[in-house]
């Protein structure tokens, strides 16, 4: 007899046995591989179950055991290191198998659809079209445009005319001359510039970088790329992913969230003579699930994508680059917490191939594994072609006039700036008008109401808004307290200080960069361009600005106010505010001038600051990794949270105490637990949370107490709507 062991995408973390459906024999159930979809009664539901392996017996009584209905594939979607890496990941982050699946195949498969027929949709020429004469359509420049790109590459799909700027019109009209005619395309054809740039020549650094990568070839190896700002990494990833393209392998690049323009896109398509598939959130069901089947076809040989991207099936995977390490887009915060620069690793491991992490600020988890020898290091401390790095100073602004938050030296340097045809850069990582509205009569504050958390003040949408949940609502003029009309809008946002910078600088143009101004894709591509035409401009914004793109005219960079980035009660604060500031200060002077970075601060003499003026943001993540060790937090020991979200601030508490008193007795040597606390900040989005945090001095102790804890919790009453969740490798303890 078979039993068929199935993941369900289920909260339960476990697997489920099935009976092979009716219609299959023995044999043929036998012979079943790991990895095929099977549709699966599941409660009252019928649901789509993955095959983890075929078992001899159950522990379960037979009678009791229900039947899989269908076998939906004849073959596995997905390789077996790919499943094995969701198993991995499933135990590792303790996390439902059945979800982890979830995570990997596109929601067609997922709803247990079959697979389309191969091919994009697009468009070929027709034997008319072909005979057409040169010249034709000369009055008509947009079909002339179309009808050039198909003479060139015999076939375009829809999704290539769309990025050309050709109209669905346009190729209808073409469609009734009988020129053209609609075509299912294999996807992912080469762009019609692809490979047109040429390899620049490498510098010591980057050639150095490329071989030391290459010597550890075949089989894994693992390599963090520490490079300041600008000082190449790209180029190497590139010349790394044009050798895995030569071997015939594929390449897989994950890329923040935010970094992935369409610039980034161009750039590798227009340098790499192979196609190129993105895959990102903003991506619709289908397109994501064409580039899927591309990917696992081996069709896509070069794979950009977002975090979730790390599951894409790569048959020929060959090489993962994970650029800007750091950034925590990395980390999913919910459901299935991951941390897709961690699955990386562990994929190339069992794929066999080198892994490529690249930051100008590592995080510390790198860091350590570089200096303990788990990664190898290679450092570009140089920029790449002609910038400089830039200078750094403090500027003490205690006791003097701010304006809009801009001490006079710093309003004078942007002038200055401004008036030799630069560009600048002001920083303020805090958007909407004022983070707080306060009764100058009463000192009633607005507040949310589903949050510990005060209302910011929006002036340009006349709201109040909460950061945290994303309530809003109308822009009180009167104190709901005493009615006095006295309201003061206190502290800094971006669009008090935008208002200031256009009064002050009225002959040159202002861009306020943050989310509230950026809304839509197209927004920051735009605003990017208009910025490179290079005429003299003051950009403001907050974090969004720093990551990853280029302002070659950017000249001079202002931190408003760098004292809000220097206290913060969480153990990444200061590895938060260094990579920040660090940067930060790496738009300026990208190309020609050595370009000045200015914080302004009340603490000129704080040591983090101290550190960011004297050292490099290696030596001072040396020094963060030491006070790390010291107390036993990560990467020198393990962190697993624990956490409750209720709509009662007790129901949580006594949940985890409850867990704690059951736990630790058991509890193996090495591991510890913190807690149960209030979460600091306890309410949010109407639910109180609360924390439980283990700690462990080795991975090994880690997993057995986690498993421990999740086998407790999981036995233990929800009572009034309360929910868990794990977290493992948490990047915050908020
Ligand atoms: P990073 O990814 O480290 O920020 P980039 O790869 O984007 O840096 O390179 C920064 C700039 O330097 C780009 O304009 C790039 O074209 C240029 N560059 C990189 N490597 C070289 C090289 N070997 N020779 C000349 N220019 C280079
Ligand atoms: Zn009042
Ligand atoms: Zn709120």
């Amino acid at each position: 007899m078979s039993v068929l062991r199935l993941a369900i995408p289920s909260p339960l973390r476990r697997q489920f046995d099935y009976l092979p459906p009716a219609d299959l024999s023995a044999e043929d159930a036998a012979a079943l591989q790991p990895g095929v979809r099977l549709r699966v009664p599941f409660g009252r539901r019928e649901v789509t179950g993955y095959l983890i392996c075929v078992q001899p017996h159950s522990d379960l009584p037979a009678g009791s055991l229900r039947r899989a209905l269908e076998v939906l594939d004849s073959a596995p979607l997905i390789d077996p290191a790919l499943l094995q890496l969701c198993l991995w990941a499933a135990a590792y982050y303790h996390h439902p198998v059945g979800e982890v699946l979830g995570a990997v195949f596109p929601r067609r498969l997922r709803a247990g659809g079959a697979q389309l027929p191969a091919g994009e949709p697009g468009w070929r020429l027709t034997t008319r079209g072909m005979g057409l004469p040169d010249g034709a359509l000369a009055r008509a420049p947009r079909q002339a445009l179309a009808l050039a790109m198909l003479q060139r590459e015999c076939a375009v799909t829809a999704a290539e005319f769309d990025r050309q700027g050709v109209t669905a019109a346009v190729l209808r009209n073409l469609r009734d001359k009988g020129l053209i005619e609609a075509a299912r395309i294999a996807a992912t054809a080469r762009a019609a510039d692809s490979g047109a740039d040429p390899e620049l020549t490498l510098n010591p650094e980057q050639a150095a970088a490329v071989a030391a990568v290459l010597r550890q070839r075949p089989g894994f190896s693992a390599h963090l790329l520490e490079g300041v700002t600008g000082s190449g990494k790209t180029e190497v990833y590139l010349q790394l992913i044009a050798d895995c393209l030569a071997r015939g392998g594929q390449a897989l690049v994950l890329i923040p969230e935010i970094g992935l323009t369409p610039q980034t896109l161009e750039r590798f398509r227009r340098r790499l003579d192979a196609p190129v598939a993105a895959l990102h959130s903003a991506l619709g069901d289908a397109q994501r699930y064409r580039t899927w089947e591309a990917a696992r076809e081996g069709r896509a040989r070069v794979v950009i994508g977002t975090r979730s991207a790390v599951f894409t099936p790569l048959p020929r995977l060959g090489l993962i680059i994970v650029d800007e390490e750091h950034d925590s887009a990395y980390k999913q915060q919910d459901g299935f917490r991951y941390s897709a620069r961690d699955v990386a690793v562990k994929r190339a491991h069992l794929e066999q191939c080198p892994v490529l992490l690249g930051s100008a600020t590592p995080s510390l988890e790198s860091m350590y594994n570089a200096l303990t020898g788990r990664y190898h290091h290679h450092r570009l401390t140089r920029r790449a072609g002609t910038g400089k790095l830039p200078q750094i100073k403090a500027l003490d602004v205690r006791r003097l006039p701010l304006r809009a938050g801009l001490c006079p030296a710093l309003i004078e340097a942007v002038r200055d700036s401004l008036q030799v045809g630069h560009q600048v850069l002001l920083f303020l990582n805090r958007r909407g008008y004022a983070p707080t509205l306060r009764c100058h009569d009463c000192g009633w504050v607005a507040e949310c109401e589903d949050c510990d958390a005060r209302l910011t003040v929006h002036r340009q949408r006349r709201r109040l808004r909460c950061h945290h949940c994303g309530a809003a609502r109308p822009l009180a003029r009167r104190c709901p307290g005493c009615h006095s009309d006295a309201l003061l809008a206190s502290g800094l946002g971006t669009e008090q200080t935008e208002d200031f910078l256009r009064q002050h600088f009225r002959q040159w143009p202002v861009f306020r960069v943050d989310s509230d101004a950026m809304q839509g894709r197209a927004a920051m591509p735009a605003l990017v361009a208009r910025v490179n035409e290079g005429s003299p401009c003051i950009l403001l914004g907050t974090q969004m600005l720093t990551k990853g793109h280029h302002f070659p005219g950017v000249n001079l960079v202002g931190v408003i106010d760098t004292d809000a980035l220097l206290f913060s009660a969480d153990f990444r604060g200061e590895e938060r505010m260094a990579q920040l500031l660090t940067q930060v200060a790496g738009r300026a002077g990208r190309v020609g001038d050595c370009g000045t970075v200015l914080l302004q601060t009340h603490y000129p003499d704080h040591p983090a600051l101290q550190a960011m003026l004297h050292h490099s943001y290696a030596a001072q993540a040396r020094d963060m990794l030491a006070r790390r060790q010291a107390v036993g937090m990560p990467p020198a020991g393990q962190l697993v949270m624990f956490r409750t979200d209720c709509p009662k601030a007790a129901t949580g508490e006594v949940f985890l105490q409850r867990l704690h008193d059951a736990a630790a007795p058991q509890l193996p040597q090495g591991s510890a637990l913190i807690g149960p606390l209030p979460s600091p900040m306890q309410r949010r989005a109407g639910l109180f949370r609360c924390q439980l945090l283990l700690t462990a001095d080795s991975r090994r102790a880690a997993r057995v107490a986690a498993a421990l804890l999740v086998d407790i919790a999981a036995g233990l009453p929800l009572r009034h709507g309360l929910k868990w969740s794990i977290d493992v490798d948490p990047l915050d303890v908020f």
